[in-house]
């Protein structure tokens, strides 16, 4: 064998031996107040260039708008060497997604997103010149309607860091994402300012990494904005509490020194350089996200694997042969062939009140429910049992505990236990300065705990 596919064999070796670790590095790219930030980005990307790392760039619409009003093109140019994210149109101009959807249903939100979000991925798209590889939200201002939103603009990963949902601190599929989100201890976000912390830092992504290619690869997300380099407090101060100023009245931020600066560059490129120097790590942005992880279509696992599992609880299945999520058993389990389909868009409820179902009544039920979620691609809340109802989950364990041979079918109850990956306190889960003081969310986590129905631990190919 040649050295060099040698050399290349032994280093597959070697990953295949230790699970692969890649980085996900991004700087959410949103000051459109302070001008040293556009510099602070240019330095960024120009840096990371020279040490051989592409990064992801999440850019807010305004900034971008910002950037090419300034005659910015170096540090558009500069930015589009690497891979180029979403951050939504005005990040922190009141009102932020949470606060505008909170009180609005899964369609009408998405609709919603999509009216305030299209021009800011419009003017992203034309002046970087690419789609946005992802989106995250604004600070915590969470939805789950903006899946919906972002997968009809044809943004396919969703990249930020909060607890709304999450699932063993590594990438899940949700709403028809791949998401990069509430990585617990697989999220890096060190001192940009303190050299004596660096060694801790290096300690606590070494043991990540450790961890990770112990269990045969993940992922480790790490970011920044580039506005911290150059400043001391957010730009987004200005909006502070629910506060609505003039652009006129915007207030700068404090100004880091030129020296405190060159100190936050250094110990990022310290790092990377870290990072770079183990030999089961690779950078990798946003974009590349996707192919690194199985689709969302699903191979064949045994329907009566599925059935047992699905009698019990109706949450994910994790097997040899692949990852399920809720919905998509429940698709297998009415003779589908499983889709990307949504959760339902409310709540149903439990009307039937009889221990046994008829047969014949119990497939007219089945197929209706199958016609429903070919039809929209989503997933019902409850399904029809003649004038009564039985709530989707019950419906799905009745379903699921049924052999097909008897003359009536028995209700069995449901065990939703896929909401337990959806934040409780929704207070905590959206505290962020912009929102206004003590805003919580509720109807926003009970519309995600429906979505739950499609969430699923993402698994390296
Ligand atoms: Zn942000």
């Amino acid at each position: 064998m040649p050295r060099f596919l040698l050399a290349v064999f032994l280093t597959a070796v070697a990953l295949a031996a230790k699970g692969p670790v890649y980085v996900v590095l991004w700087f959410d790219t949103e000051d459109y107040i302070e001008p040293a930030a556009d510099d602070a980005a240019l330095r960024i990307a120009t840096d990371l260039e020279k040490l051989g790392v592409r990064a992801t760039f999440k850019v807010v619409g305004e900034k971008a708008r910002v950037l090419e009003a300034r005659g910015r093109r170096d540090v558009i140019r500069a930015l589009a060497h690497h891979d180029i994210g979403y951050h939504s149109n005005y990040h922190s101009i009141q009102p932020t997604p949470a606060l505008y959807l909170r009180r609005m249903g899964w369609l009408e939100g998405a609709a919603e997103f999509d009216r305030r979000e299209r021009p800011g991925v419009a003017d992203i798209q034309r002046i970087f010149g690419v789609m946005p590889s992802c989106y995250g939200q604004p600070g915590g201002s969470w939805a789950p309607q903006t899946y919906r939103g972002l997968v009809r603009l044809g943004i396919p990963v969703y990249l930020d860091e909060a607890d709304h949902v999450g699932v063993d601190e590594q990438p899940f599929w949700f709403g028809g994402m791949l998401n990069v989100f509430h990585m617990g201890r697989y999220l890096m976000r060190p001192s940009l300012t303190d050299e004596s912390q660096i060694p801790r830092a290096f300690e606590k992504f070494d043991d990540a990494a450790e961890a990770l290619e112990a269990r045969g690869g993940g992922v480790i997300s790490w970011y920044y904005h580039p506005t911290e380099f150059v400043t001391s407090a957010f730009w987004d101060l200005n909006f502070a509490n629910g506060a609505n100023p003039e652009r006129s009245d915007w207030k700068n931020p404090p100004r880091r020194t030129a020296e405190e600066s060159e100190r936050c560059y250094r110990i990022l490129a310290r790092y990377v350089e870290h990072v770079k120097a183990r030999a089961s790590v690779r950078f990798v942005t946003a974009c590349e996200l996707p192919r690194l992880y199985e689709s969302t279509s699903v191979r064949v696992v045994d329907r009566a694997q599925i059935a047992r599992h699905m009698a019990q609880r109706q949450t994910f299945l994790v097997t040899e042969a692949g990852v399920l999520s809720a919905a998509e058993m429940l698709q297998v389990l009415l003779g589908m062939d499983p889709a990307v389909v949504e959760g339902p868009v409310a709540r149903g409820d439990t009307t039937y009140r009889e221990k046994e179902i008829p047969r014949a009544a119990f497939e007219r039920a089945k197929t209706d429910a199958a016609e429903f979620i070919r039809a929209g691609r989503r997933l019902p809340g409850e399904v029809w049992i003649g004038s009564k109802t039985l709530a989707l989950a019950d419906f799905a364990a009745t379903l699921a505990s049924d052999d097909g041979a008897t003359r009536a079918v028995s209700v069995r109850k449901g065990n939703p236990e896929i909401e337990k990956y959806i934040a409780t306190d929704a207070t905590q889960t959206f505290d962020w300065p912009t929102h206004p003081d003590g805003f919580s969310a509720p109807e926003l986590l009970e519309l995600a705990r429906l979505q739950a129905w499609t969430l699923k631990p993402a698994r390296l190919k």
